[in-house]
């Protein structure tokens, strides 16, 4: 998959070297590429924002940069990446990303990031994107950031890990919180039985030591729905609604 993310502070894509994306990057299973919007200005001050038309508090980024950057990142198309990415502009005002978001860009062969700041990007820079290719405004949930780079670092994550190859045990992938509108059951690792700083004694539930697969699978699925119930009971009428949980209950 091919990944450009264009921004002011392309430092702040650093992390993207680490862990899982950055081995797979190593891999080449992600050929991800970082633009510093400022490059793409002509003044000598590298002015990407200016101030709103019709007043208000905080500034605006300008139109030029953001077309100059874009047809730049649209000029390195080759055969792998198809003809145009499918842009990404994170925002609060976009529609929420979420698993099977995740899921439908994972399917892209070429995905762009602009990540906005200040007030955001001039309104015409999506117009204009939009007659090359396809524009996806997406929030990374109901709060505001200072910028779209944290919520490229997360968008890219949740991406980059449903690739084939970039999680080892791709099975770890289907049992996840959200992959079938639930979440996910406790875990536990060892040993049994823990004693913590306080002096309790805190068991793993017996049945995870029973070996029956079946019963394990049977409280999993109780789990399941236990903790959906408690923690997300909109997740749960989501899934009662599209007959996700009598697929659950027959598997
Ligand atoms: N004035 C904008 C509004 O009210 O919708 C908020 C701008 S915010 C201060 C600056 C940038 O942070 C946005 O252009 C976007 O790139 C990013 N951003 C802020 N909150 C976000 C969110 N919840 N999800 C994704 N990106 C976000």
């Amino acid at each position: 998959m091919r990944l450009d993310v264009v921004s002011i502070f392309p430092d702040y894509l650093a992390p993207l070297d680490l862990s899982l994306i950055g081995k797979a990057r190593r891999d080449g299973l992600v050929d991800l590429r970082v633009h510093d919007l400022r490059d793409f200005t002509h003044d000598r001050h590298r002015t990407v924002d200016d101030t709103p038309y019709g007043g208000g508090a905080g500034m605006v980024m300008k139109p030029q940069p953001w077309s100059e950057a874009l047809d730049h990142v649209l000029g390195t198309a080759d055969d792998a990446s198809g003809p145009a990415p499918v842009l990404v502009v994170p925002g609060p005002g976009g529609q929420r990303f979420d698993q099977a978001t995740a899921r439908e860009l994972a399917r892209a062969p070429w995905l762009a990031f602009a990540c906005g700041r200040y007030e955001g990007i001039d309104e015409r820079v999506y117009e204009w994107a939009a007659q090359r290719m396809e524009v996806r405004v997406l929030s990374l949930g109901d709060y505001v950031l200072n910028g779209g780079e944290v919520a490229v670092l997360a968008m890219t994550e949740a991406v980059v890990r449903l690739l084939p190859g970039v999680v080892g045990n791709a099975e770890s992938l289907v049992e996840e919180s959200h992959e079938g509108g639930l979440l996910e059951y406790p875990i536990y690792t060892k040993p049994s039985v823990w004693q913590d700083g306080d002096g309790v004694t805190r068991a793993v539930p017996d049945v995870l030591l029973s070996g029956d697969h079946a019963r394990i699978a049977a409280w999993r699925h109780e789990q399941r729905l236990e903790r959906t119930a408690a923690r997300r009971p909109d997740l749960l009428a989501a899934a009662a609604t599209a007959g996700a949980l009598a697929d659950l209950d027959a598997s």
